[in-house]
């Protein structure tokens, strides 16, 4: 078997033994969900529903004129108790739905239908009815990115899930696959690409197999395996692994003819297309050091994390951080009401010992962020930059084209939080140039 990759990066120990072979359950519902407006890329939604309002589970709630932007929905059979800012999963707050569950709910009114009749913009519509995003992370209205403004040849799967510990991806790829094959066809349909590929880490080789018996022999479909290394999943590193295609600085995949979705989103599609289903739940794994239960579970929308924490055991011995998403790319949690949006592909518990907290130093320059930077980036020089309020320099140096990673911070010996500087430098240079124009 051939396998490709990028260059650069990091090879990362994976930790998935701790659920990579858990089936996906289904947790129990809690007594309050809160689906944030503004979950998405884009125009943030405004409020169609009001305080004391019955909703039904797929009922839209929320919704925005603009083309980026996705639309949201109840999550739940229930009644609207508030529409007020509530924490978000990043640290501010942002304005929310709170739906207190009905205990009893109803059955979904869905309508199967048959997708092979469908046209694109039928496909396309089924797609931004059910608010679709990318689901795993970047939560790009979907919509949008089958709506691409040049011609594409090759719609790529995304099925690497290259962030240590999280499995929900590959679970879907063993126990959806027909779903998961049917999603990525429409997708592909959406953008007239002529070539379907699938990108998988090689480890996972039961999903390789899986995929691989069914796309036997199919002509225009491709599995494509790949090594095991960090970040192998993002758009550009994948691109480049998959058709040795660069996608330049400042520029997106549609400008050399290709479209990614992730398993998740591919999934959602199919269930938009097949069966009008909004994008009310999805799958995440619950797992980490300190997870009692490591597990894969099928959540509603708008779930607070702590009752996904209790439902799948606690934590195991004394609570170290929380993470909502990646180790790598994830955001840290300091409090357990914020809730899962179409984003959310995991949670994690860690111990103490895994967390040991080290002071930052100063930049010894040993450039070993430079040397696995998988943009190219001088991320020693951006976040000295930004550190010290030189934004205008952090821009000149291409804090912009940074995807925040998280590699250069892997391999940092002065344990520098260069993500987070570059964060900062992003949202100054946004500013300033939005202040320009
Ligand atoms: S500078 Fe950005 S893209 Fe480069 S390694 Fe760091 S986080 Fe990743
Ligand atoms: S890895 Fe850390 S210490 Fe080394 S050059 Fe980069 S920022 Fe400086």
């Amino acid at each position: 078997m051939t396998v490709k990759t990028f260059s650069q990066g990091v090879f990362l120990p994976h930790y998935k033994e701790f659920s990579e072979k858990k089936s996906i359950t289904t947790i129990p519902l809690p007594k309050e969900v809160v689906i944030p407006l503004h979950q998405h890329t884009g125009a943030p939604c405004r409020a169609l529903v009001k305080p004391g309002d019955e909703v039904k589970a797929g009922q839209r709630i929320g919704e925005s004129d603009a083309f980026v932007s996705a639309y949201v929905h109840a999550s739940v059979d229930g009644k609207v108790t508030a529409v007020e800012p509530r924490p978000y999963f990043t640290g501010t707050n942002v304005e929310s739905v709170v739906i207190e569950v009905d205990a009893k709910q109803g059955k979904p009114a869905w309508q199967e239908r048959d997708t092979s009749k469908l046209s694109i913009d039928e496909i396309r519509a089924a797609i931004k009815d059910a608010g679709i995003v990318g689901m795993g992370g970047a939560a790009f209205p979907t919509h949008v990115k089958l709506s691409p403004p040049k011609p594409i040849d090759a719609f790529i799967v995304n099925a690497c899930e290259c962030e240590p510990f999280l499995t929900c991806d590959h679970r879907m790829m063993l126990e959806m696959t027909d779903m998961l094959l049917e999603g990525a066809r429409l997708a592909q349909k959406a953008v007239s690409a002529p070539k379907l590929i699938f990108g998988v880490e090689t480890n996972k080789p039961d999903a390789i197999q899986a995929l691989n018996s069914k796309i036997a022999g199919e002509a225009g479909v491709e599995l494509v395996a790949l090594d095991v290394k960090y970040p192998q999943g993002s758009e550009k590193q994948l691109i480049k692994a998959v058709l040795d295609r660069e996608v330049p600085p400042g520029k997106l995949p549609f400008d050399v003819g290709v479209v990614v979705q992730n398993v998740a989103t591919c999934i959602a599609v199919y269930e938009a297309c097949r069966y009008g289903k909004p994008s009310i739940e999805r799958v995440l794994t619950v797992t980490g050091d300190g997870a009692a239960k490591p597990q894969n579970v099928l959540v509603k929308m708008g779930t607070p994390i702590g009752h996904i924490i209790e439902q799948c055991g606690g934590f195991k011995g004394e609570a170290g951080k929380v993470i909502m998403g990646g180790p790598m790319t994830g955001w840290a949690q300091s409090r357990l009401d914020t809730s899962i949006v179409k984003g959310s592909s995991g949670i994690l518990l860690f111990s103490p010992a895994m967390v040991a907290e080290t002071e930052h130093k100063a930049c010894v320059r040993c450039g070993k962020c430079v040397d696995h930077c998988p943009m190219f980036l001088y991320p020693n020089y951006i976040s000295t930059y930004a550190e010290t309020g030189r934004f205008d320099l952090a821009d000149e140096w291409g804090a912009m084209d940074c995807f925040e990673c998280g590699v250069c911070v892997y391999v940092c010996p002065s344990n520098r939080p260069i993500v987070q500087f570059v964060r900062e430098a992003k949202k100054q240079i946004a500013a300033a140039r939005a202040a320009r124009n």
